[in-house]
Order: C-alpha cells, then structure tokens, then sequence
C-alpha cells in the first residue's frame, strides 16, 4: 500500500459499509429549474416534489431584480464580518423589516440557518445549563446543544408529559431552554406551541422555535407557526431562514432588543464569519415585502397540501401527523425507500428517500414537498402515480388510522 492508499483505503471501506447498508447518499446533478416546479435531470424533465421553495419565490423576477440591483449599488461581497466594517444599511434595513413582519421588536440576521440554531443556543447556553429539545427538532439545533457544553434531553416527538416531567426536574437550573422546530422537517407536522408556551411559563423556562419551514407558509402576514397560533409574545427565541419560502439564502432571530443585543455579542456563528452580500440581501427584502403583501400563494400551497394529503390518505398510504406543505409516506425499510423514489422518478416524479440517520431506524420514507408552483394538475397527477406505485409495492391500505391526528390550525 502506497501513502495515497493508506489513506484513501479506510474511507473506501467506510463508503461500502454505507452501500450495505442502502445509507450511501449521491450528489443528484439539477441541470436546470424549469416552470411548474419543475427540473431538469440527466436530460429529463420532472416534477420536483422535494424542494423547499414552497412558494417558488427562488425564481420570481422581482427576486432576481432585487438581488442584481443590490449588487450593481453595493456590489458582489458585504468586505468583513458584522462587527468589523461588514453592517451594510442593507442588513439593518432587512433586520428592521423582519422584525416588523415577526410583530417583535428586534431581528438580526445569520448567514443560514444552521449557523443561526449553533451561535444562538451555544451563545446562549453553557455548561450546568440544561436544554430540552423535541426528538424530531433539526441536526442543527443538535449540533448547537453539543457545541453549548450545556446538558441536554431529546423528549420524545411532541410529548408534553414527558417534557413537563423532565421540566419539574431542572426547574432550578441556572438556565433552563425548551426548543423545538415549529413544523418538522421531515414528518410535516406541527409543535404544540400553546402547550409549550404554557408550560414554559409555569417552569420558569426559556422557549425557542424553529420556523424554517413556516416562514412565508403560516400566519395571515406569513410570518410562521406562532403567528398563525397567536402565540408571538409567549416565545422568547423566534429563529426562522430565508432558504426555504422565502426564496433566497440565509436566516434571522427575532425576540426582545436585549436578545439580539446579547447575540452580537456571544454567538460565534454571528461574530466570525463574513456579513451575507448585497445581492442575497436584496433578495431577502423582496422576499420579505411579497410574503407580507400576497397571501394567495400560501393559501393556495396549503389547499394544494391538504387535497394532496386526503387523496394519499384515502388510499391507504401512511402520511403519519402531517398538516403542512411537507407530505411524508412512510415506507419502513431503507432499500425499499430506494426503490419507491427510483420508481417515481422513472414516472416523473422527484422525490427523496429519507433514510436514518436523518429519520430513526426502521423509519425509512418518501418526503414530499409540495410549492405554490406546482400546477393543480400536476399534483392531482402525481398524487395518482405515487398511490399506484404504492399499491404494487404493497404499501397502500396498510396505514393505521391515527388518532394523534389533530387540527391544531384555526
Ligand atoms: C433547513 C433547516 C435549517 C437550516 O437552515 P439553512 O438556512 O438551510 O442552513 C434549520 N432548521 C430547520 C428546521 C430546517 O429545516
């Protein structure tokens, strides 16, 4: 073995055990978005079921107008990080923006949203702290908890019990966080926020949300999950991005003024990395600025789920508690979640096989995500593909009925 190979060999190994075990993941090649919600792979156009451009903002022209606008006043790069020379009136104009679409009175805007989840919980939280996290809650607010040193506890998916037990526990800790995704990511259903904000309150606690996937869906401005719940003022920690509805790139923090204030200050995501650009930053206050003054596409995006969800239902697929925009039909085993996804595809139809570890063992699935894109006749269409493929794989009509199922938006 020469030196190339003793390194490269080790790695090889690790890759094959992947492959046994269907867990090897391949960069897919998009040659170009195409109108519909549609795109272009390996020369063949496909109705793309697995983006989170949900109101198909990442094309709009007025988008694209802000963003070269930007650029041609501002330029390409925002030159230094925030603290530095990198606060652009831009920034600050995009953070009094958000702030006021949120209804709270401060913002401050992260490169992504992973960068936000890591600097806000690791700025905010430190060893003898503790931190209770829903089971399902995004790798990034994982990773936030490991970088924080603070002890934390995975509570099962939405179980308020449970997290009521271990918050009468830690109700003396030095600083004690609640934080959840406000819809999940990959189940498409929705926190308890009420609950939650309740329960907060009679421990004392901290309550941060995630609304990655609610900005831009939910509330009648857009703003997310806690707005259409009529739950601002009971969340201290609102963290929500602008890569998924919002079209574009990069995330915010929104809360009371001495929050953001604190956050310029200890969150390393924030303080050591490059200010986002111009261009992105256009595209942000456009985004912003659409969202607030068009509900039409939202409301059409979450009809278009709810029809979408009852036609898979009805045939006896299993779409677990999904109320949202992201439809899950779960399969179970890891090589079977292969080859449903590659037989959408051979009909037409992008959409991604979720496999551990990003679901739990045995919870293998496809996600599907619908946008306000998507043609009415396309989604009818493929909702019929996906439950005739379904039913020669044997997974149609094996769905329990779920009482945990409830309507939680009014
Ligand atoms: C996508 C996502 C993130 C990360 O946001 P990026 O801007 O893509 O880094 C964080 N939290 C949740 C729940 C997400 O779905």
């Amino acid at each position: 073995m020469n030196n190339q190979e003793r390194f490269t060999e080790p790695l090889q190994q690790e890759l094959a055990a992947l492959e046994a075990q269907h867990l090897r993941r391949r960069l897919q090649v998009i040659e170009a978005f195409l109108p519909g919600g549609k795109v272009r792979v390996e020369g063949r156009e496909l109705l793309n079921l697995s983006s989170n451009d949900y109101l198909g903002l990442a094309g709009d022209g007025r988008l694209i107008q802000a963003a070269q606008e930007a650029a041609a006043r501002w330029g390409a790069g925002s030159t230094a990080s925030r603290l530095i020379v990198g606060t652009l009136a831009l920034h600050e104009q995009v953070e009094a923006a958000v702030a006021d679409l949120k209804g709270l009175p401060r913002a401050v805007l992260f490169n992504t949203g992973y960068m936000a989840n890591i600097g806000v919980i690791a700025g905010l939280m430190a060893k003898g702290d503790v931190i209770l996290s829903d089971k399902l809650n995004h790798a990034s607010i994982i990773d936030g908890m490991r970088l924080s040193e603070a002890t934390f506890y995975r509570y099962p998916h939405r179980d308020l019990e449970r997290l009521e037990g271990l918050l009468r526990k830690y109700a003396g800790a030095r600083r004690l966080l609640i934080v959840t995704d406000s819809v999940f990511s990959v189940d498409g259903d929705l926190a308890p926020l009420r609950e939650l904000a309740a329960l907060k309150e009679r421990y004392g606690a901290w309550l941060m949300i995630d609304e990655a996937h609610a900005t831009g869906v939910f509330g009648d401005k857009g703003s997310g999950l806690a707005e259409a719940l009529r739950v601002t003022g009971g969340i201290d920690i609102h963290m929500g991005t602008f890569s998924k509805a919002l079209g574009s790139f990069g995330a915010y923090v929104a809360g009371a003024a001495p929050l953001i204030e604190l956050l310029h200050n200890r969150a390393r995501s924030f303080i050591y990395s490059t200010a986002l650009p111009p261009p992105v930053l256009g595209a942000m206050q456009a985004a912003v600025k659409i969202v607030r003054q068009d509900p039409a596409p939202r409301t059409y995006l979450l009809e278009q789920a709810r029809l979408f969800r009852l036609r898979l239902q009805d045939a006896g697929l299993d779409t677990l508690d999904s109320q949202t925009q992201i439809i899950p039909v779960l399969v179970g085993d890891n090589s079977l979640s292969l080859e449903f996804a590659r037989r959408l595809r051979q009909a037409g139809l992008m959409a991604v096989a979720i496999r551990p570890p990003t679901v739990p063992p045995g919870g293998a699935r496809l996600r599907f995500s619908l946008s306000a894109a998507h043609r009415p006749e396309d989604l009818a269409l493929a909702a019929a593909t996906i439950i005739r493929i379904g039913r020669e794989m044997g997974l149609a009509g094996t769905a329990s009925v779920r009482p945990g199922a409830r309507q939680m938006i009014p």
